[in-house]
């Protein structure tokens, strides 16, 4: 049985102080939400923070990008080294550093060959464009995306997928449940004919894209999709906490 995942992507938000507020207030909700993994992904800066405030906690801590390079000089960048001191989960790929910082398939191909190196899961974020989306191009688009990052490894490494349509990142139009679970559905059976249906029945695939407490239960009833990667609705702890809870619900996990 795949266990149902919720991840809150904290983006480019919370200072240190901010976002030691922000775990103080979900924490005890989320210890008791056990059938379901919740990880919370902040910014790198405050990530020792928030792993002192994990400490003995079921609740893990994720970080939302990683360079590949061990060490050396790379002004700026984070190592795999110096997250897998800290973090479980890295998220790499997602659709706002393909958009503004050029990542690549082969830089993010690259990032999760190093993430698994240092035995940090990696949730990898794919999903088509408005534009190729109306081009009926989804299906091709996903396919490139996941050919360029698939090994048999990587799913034994523990490798999370994240369907994130672009078109329904941060705007408020999330896909429908049935669509979601429909491309989900796809991205399993290509997994299926990659690396056989052992691996394509127990790998995670979460749907993102303006997931809110208001909408999680008609994603979590679609038979496909095993949770949520949440951006704005993950910064408050009341709709984090509710997203959480409908899904180990809905899930019969409560
Ligand atoms: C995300 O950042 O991965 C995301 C899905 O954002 P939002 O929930 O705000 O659309």
């Amino acid at each position: 049985m795949r266990i149902p995942m919720i991840a809150g992507n904290w983006k480019m938000n919370t200072t240190v102080g901010e976002a030691v507020t922000l775990v103080r207030s979900m924490l005890s909700g989320l210890e008791k939400m056990n059938g379901v993994d919740r990880v919370v992904c902040p910014p790198f800066i405050s990530l020792a923070a928030v792993k002192d405030l994990l400490k003995g906690s079921s609740v893990k801590l994720g970080a939302q990008n990683i360079f590949y390079e061990e060490k050396g000089a790379y002004t700026g960048e984070i190592s795999p080294l110096m997250l897998a001191e800290l973090c479980e989960y890295v998220i790499i790929g997602h659709s706002e550093r393909r958009q503004y910082f050029g990542e690549t398939g082969d830089m993010i191909d690259k990032k999760i060959k190093a993430a698994l190196n240092v035995e940090l899961k990696p949730i990898l974020c794919i999903g088509e464009k408005l534009e190729e989306n109306e081009q009926g191009k989804t299906q091709e688009v996903l396919t490139h995306q996941l050919t360029a990052s698939s090994d048999r490894g990587y799913y034994v490494g523990g490798l999370v997928i994240a369907y994130e349509p672009v078109w329904a990142i941060g705007t408020g139009r999330s896909a429908s449940g049935s669509e979601a679970n429909e491309t989900i559905g796809f991205i399993r059976q290509l997994v299926s004919h990659q690396h056989g249906s052992d691996i394509a029945d127990n790998v995670r695939i979460l749907y993102g894209g303006s997931v809110t407490a208001e909408n999680i239960a008609e994603f979590i009833r679609q038979p496909e999709i095993d949770g949520a990667l949440v951006g704005g609705a993950s910064l408050k702890a009341e709709d984090f906490l509710s997203i959480t809870k409908q899904t180990a619900e809905i899930r019969g996990l409560s």
